[in-house]
């Protein structure tokens, strides 16, 4: 028997606006505990909450950004439960009618794009945070300062067919997302989190089989990671006959399993009513209109003109995009130069491979874009040869200095003067008569070789265009 993979996301995004939801309150990660609280995010009674115009804004950017329909009408509900993190014991969301509905997001499998449909986006608030004690502590404390913190909720259509797919799913999300400026999508700090559902099915089944949900992945390799983990786990009991329990699993990322924390026998009832204390949303659709002529260029829109402006292959586009940060950097750098693929090659290549190595984030790099594009210029003008300036790159990199200042430090000027080059060549050839004689002998090879013994003389400094052109004119002669 083959099985289908089922699976759908949903994302909870932290707004990144200077207030609270429903309160004045700083909304700001790291500050000092409990600092940042008032009766309202702290649920005294009688405290009344005021809706943050600026979440609503941010919903429909993200909603128009996704394709989707924005509501002119939609209410906000409280979603019941107790947890001592959730001082009111209820948390304001939407339920039946949320802001945004019926959008969608292309991702590129295996070159081609497919649509995986959005539900629905809504607005909600977020919980404290449990702090829990370290080693014989045995009890817990909370920190308030994430109450009341705004959210948008992101729920996909069951669309998504592969672990793979899912991670290009939710990269492309967090893309989207950081163009618009309206999160600063961090995993790790937990301003985008990610639960799944996932269930296998008999190929050519519709029915969908019973689901589990994973939590707990903060990055995107361990999204794929424990989405493949669960594909194996529940393939195998569906092979032995048996059935898959709905549970709620927990993914360990240091084990590589995801482990059951709870059984999943019914929806739990939150018991959801319309949130008496707020006005519902009424949107002017004329102010929906203004917030989406004030788009800002999206992804996918920056990889077309990438494409059509540097003329790079659509697969560099596609890489120097997904990030904004990383697309503002290469052009920057590309900006009026006669050779952008030159550009792509040194941002993909060398750029990514020294912040993957050293785990920086593009955002922090030392340098300005121009620096590099500097570099590229001392190639050209033949003052530098790739292996050099890529030394020359990564001092740049951790000193933040000006390439020529950094060239003369390292002496790794090229030389490109044509008596020393001269020279050089000279002493090759008096001292390699053997390849000489091989050359002349049609081992077309040889050549390679002396062109390698003068750059091994001038410690690699040497032109090796120059060499090149040098040696062939002596040897034809
Ligand atoms: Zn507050």
């Amino acid at each position: 028997m083959r099985y289908e993979t089922v699976i759908g996301l949903e994302v909870h995004v932290e707004l990144s606006t200077k207030s609270k939801a429903f309160c004045s309150c700083k909304n700001e990660f790291g500050s000092e505990v409990n600092t940042n609280c008032c009766p309202v995010c702290l649920g005294y009674p009688g405290a009344l909450p005021v809706l943050n115009k600026k979440v609503v804004e941010y919903a429909v950017k993200a909603g128009l950004a996704l394709n989707c329909d924005i509501s002119l009408y939609s209410k906000t509900d409280r979603k019941n439960y107790f947890y001592p993190d959730l001082p009111k014991a209820y948390q304001i969301s939407q339920d039946d009618m949320p802001i945004c509905k019926n959008g969608f997001i292309e991702i590129e499998v295996d070159e081609e794009i497919k649509k995986i449909g959005i539900t629905r986006i809504h607005i909600e608030e977020d919980a404290g945070k449990l702090l829990h004690g370290a080693g014989d502590e045995d009890y817990s404390l909370v920190d308030f300062n994430r109450a009341g913190v705004p959210l948008i909720e992101i729920v996909s259509e069951p669309d998504i067919r592969s672990p793979e797919e899912a991670r290009l799913y939710l990269e492309k999300l967090k893309s989207i997302l950081e163009y618009l400026e309206i999160s600063d999508c961090k995993m790790q700090e937990g301003s985008l989190r990610c639960d799944a559902n996932i269930s296998l099915r008999p190929i050519d089944e519709e029915k969908f089989g019973v689901k589990s949900e994973i939590k707990n992945m903060n990055s995107m390799k361990s999204l794929e990671r424990a989405l493949e983990f669960e594909v194996k786990r529940q393939t195998e009991i569906l092979l032995q006959g048996e059935e898959v329990a709905p549970e709620t699993r927990r993914w360990d990322d240091a084990k590589s399993i995801t482990i059951a924390m709870r059984a999943k026998d019914k929806t739990y009832d939150y018991r959801n009513f319309p949130e008496a204390d707020l006005v519902p949303i009424v949107l002017e659709p004329e102010w929906i209109k203004e917030i989406k002529t004030n788009l800002p260029e999206l992804p996918d829109f920056k990889r077309n003109r990438f494409v059509k402006q540097y003329g790079i292959p659509k697969y560099d586009a596609s890489v120097l995009t997904l990030s904004k940060d990383l697309s503002v950097f290469f052009e920057r750098c590309a900006k009026d130069y006669k050779n952008p693929k030159a550009v792509s090659n040194w941002v993909m290549g060398e750029v990514l491979r020294i912040l993957k190595e050293r785990e920086q984030e593009i955002s922090n790099i030392k340098f300005p874009p121009e620096y590099l594009r500097e570099l590229i210029d001392l190639i050209d003008e033949g003052l530098l040869n790739s292996s050099a300036a890529k030394l020359v790159f990564e001092e740049m990199f951790d000193t933040g200095k000006e390439p020529k200042t950094l060239l003369d430090k390292l002496g790794l000027k090229q030389i490109s003067d044509e008596d020393a080059i001269g020279e050089l060549v000279n002493e090759v050839l008096a001292n390699n008569q053997e390849s000489v004689e091989a050359y002349k002998n049609g081992k077309s090879n040889a050549l390679k070789y002396l062109v390698g013994q003068a750059m091994k003389i001038s410690k690699g400094k040497a032109n090796p265009k120059m060499i090149n052109s040098m040696l062939l004119e002596r040897l034809e002669d």
